[in-house]
């Protein structure tokens, strides 16, 4: 981007920004099935997509994001019983969070980097929100390759604060998600209320620089503030204490604090610091 006049802004957007849509709308359909198969212990590769209710493998063409959903009018086309807009939704959210997050970083190479991370948030809170645990797995092979891309990226580009201060927060991001579990009564436990978020909040928040960090980093203590005097106001008005039948009465957003506050502090950070 040495030439960056409003004709070459034009030109990379042009081709960038559908192509990250595109992109984003087949990694929400694979992100379907992870939410789907990994609590399970499922294999999120094999066997190819079917229906929940008849059990019947998809053809090419009942599986296309979105499309499919609205073109079978959300039904299966085999046993038509209902399909969950959940699916369509979740793989036009994954679209357009790819294609803010290419907007921001003017389709450069980091895109890549920074669009791993955002799925892996996602795949992890649709996980949480649905009342099932994410597997540690999932957290750390998305942060992982999120943080090997953004490493990539930055020295292909050249950016070495990006590249150092990411892979600190990477770094500090897995040193804390290490105590957290080593201090877990349920140590052994896989799971960890999106606490395996840790490192890839770190690595995202690390190569935006000091103000997108701030930004972040305070969006991320207010709103986990919010969800504890919400977890709280919940406790104290149904006079319960530490009934644990309380906690699905919660609205999901409230009752999962870290998730919460780690999607809205990546949302506020991206957009302030790029
Ligand atoms: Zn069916």
């Amino acid at each position: 981007m040495t030439a960056a006049g409003p004709a070459t802004t034009v030109s990379w957007a042009v081709l960038a920004l559908p192509l990250a849509a595109l992109l984003g709308l087949f990694v929400g359909s694979f992100l379907n099935v992870v939410v789907y198969r990994a609590p399970l212990g499922l294999s999120v590769v094999a066997p190819r997509s079917y229906c929940p209710t008849c059990d019947r493998q998809l053809a090419w063409w009942e599986n296309l994001p979105v499309v499919s959903w609205l073109a079978l009018r959300g039904r299966c086309h085999g046993c038509h019983e209902p399909i969950s807009a959940r699916y369509p939704l979740v793989e036009a959210t994954t679209a357009g969070v790819f294609v803010l997050v290419t907007w921001t970083w003017h389709g450069n190479v980091l895109s890549i980097g920074y669009c791993t991370l955002a799925a892996t948030a996602l795949t992890v809170a649709l996980v949480e929100y649905g009342g099932r645990r994410a597997p540690l797995g999932v957290g750390a092979l998305g942060g992982t390759l999120g943080a090997v891309f953004v490493a990539g990226g930055a020295a292909w580009l050249g950016r070495w604060t990006v590249l150092g201060w990411s892979l600190g927060g990477a770094g500090a991001g897995a040193l804390v998600l290490g105590m957290l579990r080593t201090r877990d009564p349920e140590a052994g436990d896989p799971r960890g209320h999106g606490r395996t978020l840790l490192p890839s909040a770190g690595c995202w928040l690390g190569g935006l620089g000091l103000a997108g960090a701030l930004a972040g980093a305070a969006t991320w203590l207010a709103v986990t503030f919010l969800c504890l005097v919400g977890l709280w106001t919940v406790h104290r008005r149904s006079d319960a204490g530490d009934d644990p039948a309380v906690g699905p009465r919660l609205p999901a957003i409230v009752a999962v604090p870290l998730v919460t506050s780690v999607l809205a502090c990546m949302a506020v950070s991206l957009v302030v610091g790029t």
